[in-house]
């Protein structure tokens, strides 16, 4: 049982005086918070839309911003290959999704966070959408200044999603660390660290425990419809924080087992909630259409908890996931599946399986191998459009369009990168 014990913690103030002493007037905005129990809340928790638009002043101008701190870290090379064969680079990511700020007046917007519990800059970056060194520019922080429970920062937020609010959790026979922060929508780890120095480690019946839940995360669990079908049994919860090569995996999911493919690597098959519901919807479709009955082969998505795997810089936030070209019929499934080997229309099927899903932002394959499915695409009759839209082929390997792009290295398999869903606050990257 939950009952909310305050109002989200975003902070409105009538006035910001930056820190070279101007005043800054902004509109008070108003937030409507979860007014129920999370078990009740439903359809009620989805009137939590920001009421929070606080126009940038104009005539001032702001105070100075620090240089730009790329989000991503600096990758290393890859150590081992995801499906069994030689080492391959992983593909880079669009960085069309960090705002640049000084570009965009009319999306951007100042307001003022007050920062919770296991609170970071970076998870605000990621959030609002900014650079963290913009934050700490803004609010007069050195380098290696973190945030403070309680703190107001004044930041100019590329989105505005709610922030999170606290709840008060009475514990039931049963729960753990991991299942009160998972009911909602929150990162076990961190419930644990905020509540452990009150409560004590041992969870027992009656005990209140704090949860500083994000309202989108605790909606898509509360809300949840179980699917129906090949992915019913895949729970809701499982959500990406920050960039498949800078990222991790909260409340993971496991691909489960199924006729349809083989886990190659279970160990390293969890995603997120959104991922793999799509992904084992998608492949049972696909082998209802397309009529292929060799084995597919899938290879690795993430960890339990994301982070770096071996062989891998992606594959870090539960959205990635290798998945070795299927073989034509009639070979045995320990071959290598070069060009010749390969059963091309059951690619494309594959292909077109991904891009009717809605789910998926882009598949990488390398480019010399795009022409043979692209001659299957033409063959099948796709038209110049849905050429376009699916194949980056023949427009070079660097064109910027097409959901089929070049990655080098991607020859005996395809990667396959799902969205962010949208109520994954902190997710981030193409
Ligand atoms: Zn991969």
């Amino acid at each position: 049982m939950a009952e909310r014990a305050n109002g989200a913690r975003f902070a409105w103030a009538d006035e910001i005086v930056d820190s070279a002493g101007m005043s800054w007037q902004v509109s008070a905005a108003v937030l409507l918070g979860l007014a129920c129990e999370p078990v009740e809340c439903g359809a009620d928790s989805t009137v939590l839309t920001s009421r929070w638009h606080l126009p940038a002043r104009t005539d001032r101008a702001p105070p100075a911003e620090p240089s730009g701190v790329d989000l991503r870290l600096a990758q290393e090379s890859p150590a081992v290959d995801p499906v069994g064969g030689p080492v391959v680079p992983e593909p880079e990511e669009g960085d069309d999704d960090i705002d640049n700020d000084t570009s965009d007046d009319t999306k951007a917007t100042w307001i003022v966070h007050e920062v919770v519990p296991q609170e970071t800059l970076a998870q605000l970056a990621l959030r609002y959408r900014v650079d963290p060194g913009k934050i700490r520019g803004w609010n007069g922080l050195g380098s290696g200044a973190r945030a403070r429970p309680g703190q107001r920062l004044r930041l100019r937020a590329g989105r505005t999603p709610p922030p999170r609010e606290r709840v008060r959790h009475t514990v039931r026979e049963g729960d753990t660390w991991t299942s009160v922060a998972r009911d909602h929508g929150a990162d076990p780890s961190d419930v644990r660290a905020y509540n452990i120095k009150r409560t004590g480690r041992r969870l027992y019946p009656g005990l209140e425990l704090d949860v500083w839940r994000d309202p989108l995360l605790a909606n898509a669990v509360v809300a949840d419809t179980p699917p129906s079908g090949p992915a019913a049994g895949v729970r809701p919860g499982g959500f990406s924080v920050g960039r498949p090569s800078d990222g991790r995996l909260v409340n993971g999911v496991q691909i489960p087992a199924s006729a349809d493919y083989d886990l190659r690597y279970p160990g390293s098959a969890w995603g997120t909630s959104f991922a793999v519901r799509h992904l084992v919807d998608t492949l049972h479709r696909w082998r209802e259409h397309s009529g292929y009955e060799g084995l597919l082969r899938l290879g690795a998505m993430s960890r339990q908890r994301g982070r770096r795997i071996g062989g891998h810089r992606s594959h870090q936030s539960g959205r990635d996931l290798d998945i070795r070209l299927p073989l034509r019929e009639g070979l045995a499934d320990t071959i290598t599946p070069t060009p010749r080997r390969v059963d091309w229309v059951a690619v494309y099927a594959l292909v077109r399986a991904f891009e009717g899903s809605g789910a998926v932002t882009q598949i990488f394959l390398d480019y010399r191998l795009q022409k043979r499915i692209y001659k299957v695409a033409r063959e099948a009759g796709a038209d110049r459009q849905t050429l376009r839209r699916l194949i980056q082929f023949p427009r070079g390997s660097r064109a910027t369009r097409g959901l089929l792009r070049h990655s080098p290295g991607h020859d005996i398999h395809i990667h396959v990168r799902f969205a962010c869903a949208d109520h994954e606050s902190e997710c981030a990257g193409r």
